[in-house]
Formats: C-alpha cells, structure tokens, sequence
C-alpha cells in the first residue's frame, strides 16, 4: 500500500503547496483508492496522478473547514463525467454537516450523479470504531481543533499465513483437497505413511499495517491514542519550533509537538503535512531536523510525494 499527498499546505492554496488532501492507494489489497479531505483543487492534483477517480470508493473528512472540504463537490460531479466507466458508489464519512454540504452543493449546482454515495456522519458521541470490512477497520477520535475535528486510525487486518504449494509438491503432496486440509492446520498422513505437518508449510500470518491520519489539531492525548505503534503517522505541522503558544491559540500544532505525539505513541514514523505556506524548502529541512531531536524518523512531504508503506 501506498500513500500519497495531493495536497500539503494549510488554510489557502499556495504556489509551493496546495490545501489539504491525501489518499491511500490499497490497490494490491482490495483494489479501491481512500482519500483524506478533499480541499479546492484535489482533482487538478489527481491529474498529475495515475490516481483513477472511479477507484475512490471511501472519502474520509476530519473537519468541515474549507481547505478541507471545498474540492469535494467538484471531485464528485467530475467522477461522474467517467461515462465509460462503470459506475461505482461511494462511501463518504466525516463529521455531522457534511451530508447537507455535498446534497446542497450538488443541487443548487444542478448537478446529477450516476453513482450513488453514502453517508456517514459522526458526532462526539458516535466516535471510535466507525467502519469495519472483512480487511480492515477504522476508528475516529475527537482532536482538539476550533470546530469538531476528526483524526483516523486505519488498521489491516493480521493477513493470513500462505501455503507454500511448491514445497508440498516436493514432498509428495498430490495438488487437490489435502492442500486445503493443509492450510485449514490439518496434518495429513500421505499413503507411504510420511506424516505432513501443517505448520512445517504455512507461513507466519503477517502483522497488518497501522495507518494514522490526524486533521487539524492542537496537541491532545487522542492523538496518542490514534497513533498508538502506527507504521505510518501523518500529522499536521502548521507551526515550526517556538510557535507553541501562536499553534495553541489557532488550534494546530508544531512539528515538535508531532513529533512528541509520534515518540509518545511509539510510531515508526512521521509524516508532516498542513504546513504553512510561509515555510519554503529550507525552512522544512530546518522543521525535518528541529523535529528529529524528539523523534527521528520525521519527514516532512511535498505535494504529490508517494510512500510506500
Ligand atoms: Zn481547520
């Protein structure tokens, strides 16, 4: 699985930087494309992209703020232009509003869409695991913003060991049910009385990854939470180091505060994005480095930058 960010900047778009979004390529696991926040401007970035607009099948929002949501009504009603394409639904989750925003946007704009989408919108009684498939599961908690924030955890699900088909073939193993049996755990006895062990041909089931994406926030514990021995933390850096005081009052965070939230948490590493638009390339190395003295696996992304997790 991948990552990548179409939009890393904060509050407006910005030469360097355009305003927040991101997906999750999960194509090799389940074929479908996650995007987090859509702010104005998301499907120019996806052009650049080999991103195919069909396969966003899940839109996450963490905030009703514009730099996050105002690209949402114009990435759906451009999905639909895809006439060739096959049709498919979509799920959008994200706080409570975010129904009567898109519904609005379309009608007034007279716009129709072949797809149909559904909604899911949270409050902060309705937080914590929010969505569950036979792969995956996510949560949501409550951050600290100026209006009701959401942050996500995504996790996959322990993948299965695999049954290693070529070595039961060199031992003897006839292709048919008792690979089955095999990969149930079963032990099988073969006619000449050699016993075949199950756990001598399946591998170790793998760990599923831990993917945290938190909107804007102040530092808060639920971060922490959120965060809790991610692979991948992705969170905001709006401010850089000694502007605690300016990042609390706005509600948003510093990069050493992200990077206390990725130490606390023990995540493997950190991503910074909404950063903004006054810190240029040297000043994000500057970030990068600032925030490395608290946790060193830190970097922070420019837009259209994948990663691979
Ligand atoms: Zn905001």
């Amino acid at each position: 699985m991948e990552l990548q960010f179409l939009g890393t900047g904060a509050g407006q778009p910005a030469k360097q930087r355009n305003v927040s979004s991101l997906v999750l390529k999960l194509l090799d696991e389940i074929n479908e494309v996650w995007m987090f926040d859509c702010g104005e401007g998301t499907q120019r970035q996806i052009l650049e992209t080999t991103i195919k607009p069909r396969k966003i099948k899940k839109i996450f929002i963490t905030h009703l703020h514009g730099d996050h949501i105002f690209g949402l009504p114009g990435f759906l009603a451009s999905r639909a232009f895809q006439a060739s394409e096959e049709q498919t639904d979509l799920d959008i989750y994200g706080p409570v509003g975010i129904k009567s925003y898109v519904l609005t946007s379309l009608k007034i704009s007279g716009s129709r869409l072949p797809y149909k989408i559904h909604f899911h919108e949270f409050d902060e009684k309705s937080l914590g695991k929010i969505m569950e498939t036979d792969k995956f599961l996510v949560y949501a908690e409550r951050l600290a913003h100026t209006i009701f924030c959401m942050g996500y955890r995504v996790v996959q699900k322990d993948l299965e060991g695999t049954l290693d088909a070529e070595a039961l073939k060199a031992v003897g193993v006839p292709f048919g049910p008792l690979f089955g049996k095999i990969k149930n755990g079963q032990n099988i006895t073969l006619e000449d009385g050699t016993i075949i062990y199950a756990k001598d041909f399946i591998s170790a089931p793998k760990k599923g990854k831990i993917i945290t994406i938190i909107g804007d926030t102040r530092k808060t514990s639920a971060s922490v939470k959120l965060a809790q021995d991610a692979d991948v933390l992705i969170h905001e850096s709006t401010y850089g180091k000694g502007d605690e005081r300016i990042a609390r009052n706005h509600g948003h965070s510093t990069n050493m505060q992200a990077a206390q939230i990725a130490h606390d948490a023990g995540a493997k590493r950190l991503l910074l994005n909404h950063v903004s638009a006054r810190f240029l390339g040297r000043d994000c190395r500057q970030m990068e480095k600032d925030a490395a003295t608290i946790f060193e696996n830190v970097k922070v992304v420019r837009d259209l930058e994948e990663v691979i997790i």
